[in-house]
């Protein structure tokens, strides 16, 4: 058998390690070894959680100056140059001891915003890819932004009535485009942009460029080859197989949760007529403003539904002080349960939900996807304008809210979107047909000769044979 040894390295947040951990357990079952480099604190959560690790698989932890975790308010760019620094420096050390080994290193593949890390593959004379866990629609109009349309973006993104037509997309208007394009995108981000331009200038600097994508053909067909210069190779949804109609009913979890979940929402779940439950989840950083979690909670109370609503802990451990609580706290527990983390996409799949309200990051979106629940689209920042556009318009799933002009989605907006997917009628009915429909086009794709199985296959045969 061919000896075929993968270094993945990934940024450590939660959005990117479950995509990763899941790229690495279908890579070793097609017999890849794979070697899982992330920071000290990332590596320490995954390995806590105590979930079994696959045979084939090993991980290997880098400082990047947070080990204790990045927090709310901690320096961006002191982290970026750290994982510079000292991820660049580990990577090299895993190469060099990987030949000493005589299992060598074949290729790297490394997540988003870790640029540095094809550069250190050059140097040490192996193929490398880069794993886009976003979707390919954001990776094309990054690409079409630093290739001649960043003028006509910046020139009239304040202009609401304006939209932009790049080739291969669908039409897109500011809201729709990636937060950090945007004037408006916090100074805290400016690190953001000229990343991605990082990104995007070292795979210009590669012979054969490569992106593996987390999605799948079905899902963007003309995304994924709007750039000739671009092999964009889709390989998703990168979710556990169980939720995918795989053969392995363990396979359930991504063993990579950085933050502490608990189970005691099943027994109430399964108390609840099918498709009558409203999730309400905005991923693994956002922080809504007191203001906006109230009207969510006027909007859930009036709508009168069983709801569970992921409420994340404070981040250092501070409690919940009263004047951060909800006004309607008791009515709010009566109805429905707040959790402070879930195993969402175990969630997904319960047959009690009928919508998911989503904040619309990439593994959410897909997760809504593969399980087959319409959604109410509430982004925020970064991609998830992007992803609103495509479940609303593209994909039809969902339904999207609008801001008032404080930036504030009212409650009653909320609650209007809510009745559109969970009740009757044509609107509802449409979306819940789309949602089963890409649900049977997800599992489709990763099945055995299914678009991206035999994607994921042609890359690992094409790069064990390159030579650098
Ligand atoms: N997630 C989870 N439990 C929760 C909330 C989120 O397991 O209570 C997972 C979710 O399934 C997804 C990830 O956290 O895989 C969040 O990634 P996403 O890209 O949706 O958003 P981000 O956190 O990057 O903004």
């Amino acid at each position: 058998m061919v000896h075929r040894r993968i270094l993945l390295v990934t940024f450590p947040a939660q959005g990117h390690i479950n995509p990763s951990l899941q790229f690495a357990k279908r890579l070793i079952r097609i017999g890849v070894e794979v070697t899982f480099a992330t920071s000290v604190f990332a590596h320490r959560r995954i390995t806590k959680a105590g979930d079994p690790i696959p045979q084939g698989l090993s991980f290997a932890a880098f400082s990047d100056g947070f080990d204790d975790g990045f927090k709310v308010g901690d320096d961006h760019r002191h982290l970026v140059s750290e994982m510079r620094s000292r991820g660049s420096q580990t990577l090299k050390e895993i190469i060099a001891a990987s030949i000493d080994e005589g299992r060598p290193i074949t290729s790297l593949v490394y997540s988003l915003l870790l640029p540095w890390a094809a550069r250190v593959a050059r140097d040490m004379h192996i193929p490398s890819a880069l794993l886009w866990i976003q979707p390919a629609t954001v990776l094309d109009i990054y690409y079409y932004y630093f290739n001649g349309y960043a003028d006509a973006i910046k020139d009239n993104c304040n202009d609401p009535s304006w939209s932009i037509k790049l080739p291969g997309l669908p039409s897109l208007t500011s809201d729709d485009l990636p937060s950090f394009l945007l004037p408006s995108s916090s100074a805290t981000y400016s690190f953001a942009l000229p990343s991605f331009k990082e990104q995007l200038d070292t795979l210009d600097e590669e012979i054969n460029p490569k992106v593996l994508v987390n999605t799948f053909d079905a899902l963007e067909p003309e995304a994924l080859r709007a750039i000739d210069k671009l092999k964009l190779i889709a390989v998703g949804p990168l979710i556990p197989s169980a939720f995918l109609g795989g053969k392995d009913p363990s396979d359930t979890s991504f063993g990579g949760d950085l933050f502490q979940k608990t189970k005691d929402y099943i027994e109430w779940l399964n108390s609840k007529p099918k498709s009558s439950v409203v999730y309400i989840s905005f991923g693994s950083l956002l922080e809504f403003s007191k203001q906006q979690k109230e009207e969510m909670a006027k909007a859930l109370l009036e709508s009168g539904r069983p709801f569970l609503w992921v409420i994340r802990a404070k981040e250092n451990g501070e409690e919940e002080k009263e004047e951060d609580r909800l006004s309607c706290m008791d009515e709010l527990e009566q109805q429905g349960m707040i959790v402070p983390w879930c195993a969402q996409v175990e969630v997904l799949s319960h047959t009690s939900f009928g919508c998911f309200v989503t904040h619309c990051g990439w593994n959410s979106t897909l997760e809504s996807l593969v399980c087959g629940v319409p959604v109410v689209a509430f982004p925020h920042w970064t991609d998830q304008g992007t992803n609103a556009k495509l479940l609303e318009d593209v994909w039809r799933t969902g339904v999207r809210v609008r801001a008032n002009e404080e930036g504030v989605v009212e409650g009653d907006v909320i609650k209007r979107c809510l009745d559109m997917v969970m009740e009757g009628g044509e609107r509802g009915d449409e979306l819940r047909g789309n949602a089963k429909k890409w649900k049977e086009l997800a599992r489709e794709a990763v099945k055995e000769g299914g678009s991206s199985a035999t994607n994921l296959q042609a890359f690992v045969d094409e790069v064990g044979e390159e030579v650098c």
